[in-house]
């Protein structure tokens, strides 16, 4: 597995000569490895802030303990042994989530692909490409609509695997985001490698400004959003792939032909209202394709984002031109 630069990184612009609307602050950040990436947290500095560091990268680590599909005993491999069990409330409320995307495209995203993910990831070790009968196989096991939740109990049928990667670390942001606003914090940014919730204002005393890097060019910003108390996550092939056999294969697969995505889109970004939603619509934009992505974009309420082709064609929703503070050629 190759982890690749994150897509999405924070900004802080000089923007000498214009009325603050806020006042600036101070402010304390804190990077870690966690989550397979580095995440990055940023609040006003506070008598308490450095507590509520530790609290939010405590939380993250006991998050990840619960939907880890690489942690032998997270509460996600259990299930997957077990087919089903009992779930913790957050494992709940994430299923949950992740089955709303999954209903609104259309199976493109489908946490039950689980068993097609790991066989790529085995090839990737045994630097063999999968076997016809082997993917036919692992796709016969997917298919969101045949998982049980019934209370606190899940279901589902032998050989179905979970993988919660594709909105997972969306999820563990705001899980965090709402801890630290109900601590107090009234601004901050929670930057989970790419995956970014932002509330308030930054510490200039603007809306925060986050920059999307072009996928071609990693130094490069392709444009800068302004945004606040909104989530943004990018999926992009350029980040994340898996190499068989100096064969580049895309990290996120279709469900619908157990192949993986092969270069298109070569990259997804959603803003939304919260950053999990962000994170698996990215992902289910990222299967559909720049028309049927485009589409499902459109139709939500509350949810912008772009899309950009192998051949480097840029669309974006109608609304997107909200955020964009400058776009980048
Ligand atoms: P990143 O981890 O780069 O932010 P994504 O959010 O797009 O990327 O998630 C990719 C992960 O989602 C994969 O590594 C895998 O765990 C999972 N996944 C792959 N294909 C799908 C799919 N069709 N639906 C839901 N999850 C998927
Ligand atoms: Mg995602």
């Amino acid at each position: 597995m190759t982890y690749g630069r994150i897509a999405l990184f924070c900004l802080v612009l000089s923007l000498s000569g214009i009325a603050l609307p806020y006042p600036r602050y101070q402010s304390i950040s804190r990077s870690e490895t966690v989550l397979g990436t580095v995440v990055r947290i940023t609040l006003p500095e506070t008598p308490g802030t450095k507590e509520a560091l530790s609290g939010a990268f405590d939380l993250i680590q006991s998050l990840e303990k619960v939907f880890s599909v690489h942690q032998s005993d997270s509460e996600l491999s259990r299930i997957n042994r077990l087919h089903g069990g009992r779930l913790s409330p957050a494992m709940k409320d994430l299923i949950k989530r992740a089955l709303s995307i999954s209903q609104l495209s259309s199976g493109a995203f489908d946490p039950t692909c689980g068993a097609l993910v790991s066989l790529y990831r085995k090839a990737e070790k045994t630097r063999r490409a999968p076997r016809e009968s082997e993917i036919i196989k692992a796709k016969e096991s997917v298919g969101w609509e045949k998982l049980r939740v019934e209370g606190d109990h899940l279901s589902m049928p032998a050989g179905m695997k979970l993988d919660l990667g594709g909105i997972a670390k969306g999820y563990i942001v705001d899980q965090v985001v709402r801890m630290l606003r109900v601590s107090g914090f009234s601004h901050g940014l929670v930057d989970g490698g790419g995956d970014i919730f932002c509330w308030g204002f930054n510490p200039e005393g603007y809306p925060w400004q986050v920059g999307i890097q072009n996928p071609w060019k990693a130094s490069n910003i392709l444009a800068i959003l302004s945004l606040s108390d909104r989530g943004i996550a990018t999926s992009g092939d350029y980040q994340r792939y898996l190499m068989i056999r100096g064969k580049k294969y895309g990290h996120i697969v279709d469900p619908r032909t157990g192949r993986t995505v092969q270069g298109f889109p070569t990259s997804v970004t959603v803003v939304a209202s919260d950053c999990a939603t962000a994170d698996g619509l990215a992902t289910a934009c990222f299967v559909l394709g720049r028309e049927q992505g485009m589409q499902l974009l459109r139709n939500l309420d509350g949810v912008e984002g772009m899309i950009i082709d192998q051949d480097g064609q840029k669309v974006t929703t109608p609304g997107w031109a909200k955020f964009l503070l400058k776009s980048v050629r």
